[in-house]
């Protein structure tokens, strides 16, 4: 029989957050989106506002919040390094004051709780691929430490509540991901490249673009989070979530030239500081826990992605 849940989605009005909003409700869920709208906005998760199952709420982490929940999905933070660097404080009060609000809320009402966290508490790592008991190689002082610092605290935090209070708790370790709805400003590489590439303006490749990355389609990591939260007890994580096929930047900027037909040129602008030189998850343990493992390539993700900009710059 199903069991239609009242569900909590903190920066549901955000990228990842309004995909998974609409999975959710796509299951038969009751849905509250939680946003601040910082980096998210109402237009994400406009077409929802007729669903009576859908609920959207203007609040921030930072402060407590008294509702009645059964799961709560963590989400709210600014993902991306331009918007998370512009108020650094903010960016670790909301994690930190943000997981301490959400856990309290799941200790009061006895839900489940699934924090977003990221591959960033891996830092510019030094074990390749990344496994989970890897502890990583992190600037404590840095411009990315806001946030890397943030989600790690946040970590302990879930931890903390597991063995003191016996949180039923789900950690996620999120890889770079990249689909439709996200800001065409956001900022990141994958809608920068695509932005830049059909306004034929050049492509900023920071450093000589020898970086790497691996990159997951949407759809396959909100798969992946709700696996996760569907899990026994017992499956706590950390668990990374990404697809392992790994790209230079600079394999990226050609590719996203080639499939826009754009006359781009590329740009070499300075690395910012801490930039990580490598990241590829090793997914073994999702493979494991959950059954879960990415289904969309890296060329068919971006020709869905480019139709979604393509889409919001001709109108
Ligand atoms: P996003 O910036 O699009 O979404 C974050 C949402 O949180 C926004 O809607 C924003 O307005 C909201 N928010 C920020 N501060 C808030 C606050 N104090 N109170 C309430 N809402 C607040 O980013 P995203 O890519 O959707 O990322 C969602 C989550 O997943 C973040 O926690 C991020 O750290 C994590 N993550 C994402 C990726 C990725 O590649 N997309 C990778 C690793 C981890
Ligand atoms: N990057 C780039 N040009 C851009 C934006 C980003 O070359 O316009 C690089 C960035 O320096 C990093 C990689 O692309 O090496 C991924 O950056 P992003 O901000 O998307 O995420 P990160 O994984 O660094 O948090």
């Amino acid at each position: 029989m199903h069991i239609r849940k009242r569900i909590l989605v903190t920066g549901g009005a955000g990228f990842l957050g309004s995909h998974l909003c609409r999975k959710l409700l796509e299951e038969g869920h009751d849905v509250l989106c939680l946003d601040n709208y910082f980096t998210g906005a109402r237009d994400n998760v406009i077409d929802l506002l007729d669903n009576p199952h859908f609920e959207l709420m203007r609040h921030d982490v930072t402060f407590p919040l008294y509702v009645e929940v059964d799961e709560i999905y963590n989400l709210a933070c600014p993902a991306s390094p331009v918007h998370y660097q512009h108020d650094p404080v903010q960016t670790t009060k909301t994690s930190v004051h943000g997981a301490i609000n959400m856990l309290g809320l799941a200790k009061r009402t006895g839900a489940k709780i699934l924090q977003a966290s990221t591959s960033e508490v891996y830092g510019d790592p030094k074990v390749h691929p990344q496994t989970e008991g890897y502890w990583g190689h992190v600037n404590p002082i840095g411009e990315r430490s806001c946030y890397d610092e943030g989600k790690r605290c946040a970590e302990t935090l879930f931890f903390d509540y597991y063995r003191q209070h016996r949180l039923r708790i789900k950690v996620a370790r999120i890889f770079n991901t990249y689909g439709p709805n996200m800001h065409p400003n956001d900022g990141r590489v994958v809608s920068n490249f695509i932005m830049q590439a059909l306004a034929n303006k050049p492509i900023t490749l920071y450093g000589d673009g020898s970086q790497t990355r691996s990159f997951c389609y949407v759809k396959d990591l909100v798969d992946g989070l709700v696996k996760l939260m569907c899990t026994g007890d017992d499956v706590t994580g950390p668990i990374n979530l990404g697809n392992p096929g790994e790209f230079t930047i600079r394999q990226l900027a050609e590719l996203v030239v080639e499939m826009t037909g754009s006359s781009s040129s590329l740009e070499f602008k300075p690395l910012p500081n801490d930039d990580p030189m490598q990241r590829k998850p090793d997914i073994s343990l999702a493979k494991d826990q959950l059954g879960w493992e990415p289904s969309v390539a890296l060329q068919d993700g971006l020709t869905m992605t480019i139709d979604y900009f393509r889409g919001l710059t001709t109108g």
